[in-house]
């Protein structure tokens, strides 16, 4: 019998600029995998980053996807379970899942010292290869799908990778309980920072972002203080807020460069920790001094681990974390060059938070 191999709609990624909306084959299903029909999918800064720069030449191969380009786009998905491989048990046809988009190789020496988020062979479904989100239908290994109970809203469990981020940079953070958050730039990422701040037991919470919108959603989502730092000195804000002393945890979630990254290290206490979540593009020039005579710590939160995601769905279904705020807008597949990463690029820069897309 002769096999007919259906197509769907993807968004998959050409070069700089030229992303283009296409009908490819339907993904088949291996063993030890699931097959996921995408509900929603996010667009996120790094999809925006790709668009832009297309850092991923066509012609290389990942050594974990073994697939060369063009790759369809999104790593932010959920959708609901179409087909099971025989012997998968933890997943079953009609589940909605969340897909964690990260691979590791287990074998290279970042995975043998236990930072699986940083194996020197990552990869993503969505940037490197085996499909991604902005299409109808994706095969990811069950251990990568994470079942949420029934009924349970797929617009909110496309959210969970972007939170995900947030949660892996605060647990790394290892903030006092009655400690201090600054969280700089409050676009997606820092707002989910906000929400994992306060899922972790973390109240003391101040946010510097200049865009109306997001500061009104800052607050919402659970910051206590919300400084525009076009009007107000960041830096002299926290130390008004914190009796002098600063933030014990800064967070830069915004990537615009020495403006935001600065006030993020001058604002810290003693010792003090600053993260860095954002892309930056370029050379960011800082004052070193700092952590010579305050010991204070500069350090980057990248991706998360499978615990953490695991962490972050448990979060959103007993309620500790309800994201429902960042969405903005939500578009169609067909529409999401147009509405959603060429708007995002441009004047929906400062007002959208999180574009959901839905393929059907
Ligand atoms: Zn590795």
């Amino acid at each position: 019998m002769r096999k007919v191999v259906t197509s769907m709609l993807a968004l998959r990624l050409y070069r700089e600029h030229d992303a283009r909306l296409e009908e490819v084959p339907e993904p088949e299903l291996r063993p030890g995998a699931v097959k996921v029909k995408v509900a929603w999918a996010g667009i996120c800064g790094s999809d925006l980053s790709l668009f832009e720069t297309a850092p991923v030449p066509l012609d290389y191969s990942n050594p974990i996807m073994q697939e060369t380009g063009p790759h369809t786009l999104g790593h932010e998905f959920s959708g609901y379970v179409t087909e099971v491989a025989e012997g998968v048990t933890t997943v079953q046809v009609g589940d909605l899942v969340a897909v964690r988009p990260n691979f590791a190789d287990g074998t290279c020496p970042s995975c043998q010292a236990g930072h699986p988020n940083m194996c020197d062979n990552f990869a993503f479904i969505g940037i490197n290869g085996w499909g991604g989100g902005f299409s109808e239908s994706v095969v990811v290994p069950a251990d990568h799908a994470y079942v949420l109970p029934p009924g349970f809203n797929a617009q909110i469990a496309a959210l969970i990778e972007p939170l995900t981020v947030a949660w892996h940079a605060v647990k790394l953070a290892e903030i006092p309980k009655d400690g201090t958050a600054l969280v700089v730039g409050a676009g997606p990422i820092g707002l989910s920072t906000v929400l994992a701040l306060r899922a972790q037991g973390i109240s003391k919470i101040i946010v510097s972002e200049p865009s109306e919108a997001r500061k009104k959603l800052a607050a919402e989502v659970g910051a206590d203080l919300v400084i525009d730092p076009r009007e107000t000195d960041v830096v002299a804000a926290v130390r008004d807020a914190t009796g002098g002393r600063g933030a014990d945890v800064s967070f830069e979630a915004s990537g615009i460069g020495k403006a935001t990254l600065q006030p993020a290290i001058d604002a810290l206490c003693t010792a003090g920790r600053a993260v860095i979540l954002a892309s930056f593009h370029g050379d960011v020039p800082t004052d070193v001094m700092p952590f010579l005579t305050k010991e204070k710590v500069l350090t980057g939160s990248f991706a998360y681990t499978a615990q953490d995601f695991s962490d972050v769905r448990d979060a959103v279904v007993d309620g500790r974390i309800t994201p429902d705020a960042l969405i903005s807008s939500r578009i169609q597949l067909s529409d999401v060059l147009d509405s959603g990463i060429k708007h995002l690029l441009g004047e929906g820069r400062t007002t959208e938070v999180k574009i959901l897309v839905s393929p059907s």
